[in-house]
């Protein structure tokens, strides 16, 4: 039984994933998500829906647009590959609970900042504000009508409003004075996305965040000038590591936190 919801979850994730890429590539130049029909960027022929099937399309397309035989970007198909791996291990670590479709949520959420930051350098505000607003609302009515994921308010206040509004103070309030002190590499964008991280995890979850992000921040950003990818005077988005972060503490942040403070 599993294994078929696996399957299933994949497929969607798939199809969500496609939509991620339309949304990264139409986001950040200020186009309309929904129209036009998806279309080539070389030769504008407008895409059939054979060749628009997720993963699949890419791999029988050769990588190459049906009409001009451009060359697509690869980026399309590992989106549409990874995320759905990952809805199938969310089915796979949720099971059929109501947790499933807000993670689920949160981690599309996540992989399109991801994405846009790592492309063009921005974290818009088209996203991260409606994004605080639905995870506060989420919030207060988990409050109202007591239903809350106890990975996420099994240690602060136990109450997931007080909980995710300290969060993204706490969020903010890590990020601004590193914002402030070291120009390059970090902005106010990634001041508002650890913000929206706290309203999502909550705290103390989000200071864990903020600290797998640096973390692997760190470490990626010192391969990079190992092999020489990028110099030392190159800026690197922190954004993707802060929605990297986040996706991982949502997925075992309160596995993490008994591993370190045992009780
Ligand atoms: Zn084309």
């Amino acid at each position: 039984m599993t294994i078929l919801w696996m399957v299933l979850f994949f497929g969607a994730g798939a199809c969500i994933g496609s939509f991620i890429n339309v949304v990264a590539d139409r986001l950040p130049r200020g186009e309309s998500i929904i129209r036009p029909p998806s279309h080539c960027s070389e030769c504008q022929h407008q895409i059939s829906a054979r060749d628009n099937i997720p993963i699949i399309s890419y791999l029988w397309l050769r990588g190459r647009c049906h009409y001009c035989h451009a060359t697509l970007p690869q980026r399309l198909f590992w989106v549409e590959l990874g995320t759905a791996i990952l809805f199938a291990f969310l089915v796979w670590h949720y099971g059929l609970t109501w947790e499933l479709p807000l993670i689920a949520l949160y981690c599309c959420l996540f992989i399109s900042l991801l994405l846009i930051d790592l492309e063009h350098g921005i974290l818009p505000n088209k996203i991260i504000y409606p994004a605080m607003v639905v995870a506060l609302v989420i919030a207060g009515l988990g409050s109202i009508f007591n239903f809350e994921p106890i990975d996420i308010v099994g240690r602060g206040f136990r109450l997931w409003i007080v909980d995710a509004a300290i969060g993204g103070v706490i969020g903010l309030v890590l990020l601004l004075l590193p914002a402030l002190l070291y120009r390059g590499g970090m902005g106010w964008g990634d001041v508002k996305l650890a913000a929206l991280i706290g309203f999502v995890t909550g705290f103390p979850l989000v200071i864990l965040a903020i600290f797998l992000a640096v973390i692997l921040g760190g470490i990626v950003a010192a391969i990079l000038l190992l092999l020489k990818i990028k110099g030392r005077k190159d800026a690197i988005p922190f954004g993707p590591f802060l929605s990297a972060a986040a996706m991982v503490t949502l997925f075992w942040g309160g596995n993490i936190v008994n591993l370190l403070f045992p009780s």
